[in-house]
């Protein structure tokens, strides 16, 4: 449990991700060392989850956001694969079709918010709306600018319906990326990931740096904190993410329902039909 408290973005603090080592990777060393806790806190993750869909009373949104080969896709695999399909959904969110750009920039998200006993995870989210959309102008200033306080106050409205919102900002550094997409050149399986984009949003760093800058110090919030996880080392990226989740899944006090029906009537019932053949 130990990343929580270093890695959260204290509501109102300012951020410089210049001072934010994205190579970070705690007390363990290497893959292999950090295996075995990964794997027991994802051990850890299941059985709450199972407590989150049976009591109903909580929901839980994780949120994805990173520059290309960040480690989205990534997080989803390896952490995300913890919980059980049936109570999970993973949403991308890609370019906005033209019906989703007829509607405000919250329409097409809301619908995929979790209910109560659902966990949902959102790979990129509402936050594009302030992100891709501000570094290309693709909608004027004065509209991005009102998007931050319309967020905080979406995510407000969210978790006071019983949504606990985790926010997770995958940091890489320049050099990793590049090395990132080489991986994926030199790998015919992987070609399908390679897009033009990739190599041109890369030219716009650091206009992308104030942006996620701008994201973090403003929309961090005690109902929806936002976390920078050092995700220059894939190991270190999944083990913070998954401690968080445990944390904030211990920190709900699920609770089994009581049982809808007299559990002793029943056994006592099938007991006696077994007895009796
Ligand atoms: P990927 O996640 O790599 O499949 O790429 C999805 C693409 O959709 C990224 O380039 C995003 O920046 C883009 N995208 C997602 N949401 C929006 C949005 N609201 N407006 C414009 N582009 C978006
Ligand atoms: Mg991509």
């Amino acid at each position: 449990m130990e990343y929580r408290e270093r890695l959260i973005v204290k509501p109102g603090s300012s951020v410089k991700l210049a001072d934010i080592d994205p190579g970070f990777h705690g007390r363990h060393e290497t893959h292999e060392k950090a295996t075995p806790e990964l794997e027991e806190t994802l051990a850890k993750i299941a059985p709450l989850q199972e407590l989150l869909y049976a009591e109903k009373k909580h929901a839980l949104l994780v949120v994805l956001q990173g520059i290309d080969a960040a480690g989205k896709d990534g997080v989803c695999w390896h952490v995300i694969r913890a919980m059980n399909p049936q109570g999970t959904t993973v949403t991308g969110f890609k370019q906005p079709t033209a019906e989703e750009r007829a509607h405000d920039f919250l329409w097409r998200v809301h619908k995929h918010v979790p209910g109560l006993g659902q966990a949902a995870v959102f790979n990129r989210s509402h936050y594009e709306d302030v992100l891709v959309v501000r570094v290309h102008n693709l909608a004027p200033k004065k509209v991005w600018e009102t998007r931050y306080d319309a967020i905080n106050e979406f995510e407000r409205q969210l978790s006071e319906s019983g949504v606990t919102i985790l926010k997770f900002f995958l940091y890489i550094s320049k050099e990793e990326q590049l090395k990132r997409f080489k991986v994926r050149l030199d790998d015919p399986a992987r070609h399908w990931k390679i897009s033009d984009s990739d190599y041109s949003e890369r030219e716009l760093w650091g206009d992308y740096t104030k942006a996620y800058e701008a994201m973090l110090e403003r929309c961090s919030t005690s109902h929806a904190p936002w976390y920078v996880l050092p995700s220059n080392h894939k190991w270190f990226r999944n083990l913070a993410a998954s401690q968080i989740i445990l944390e904030t899944l211990q920190n709900m006090k699920l609770k089994a329902p009581k049982p809808s029906v007299d559990i002793d009537v029943i056994r006592q019932k099938y007991l006696k039909a077994a007895e009796d053949g």
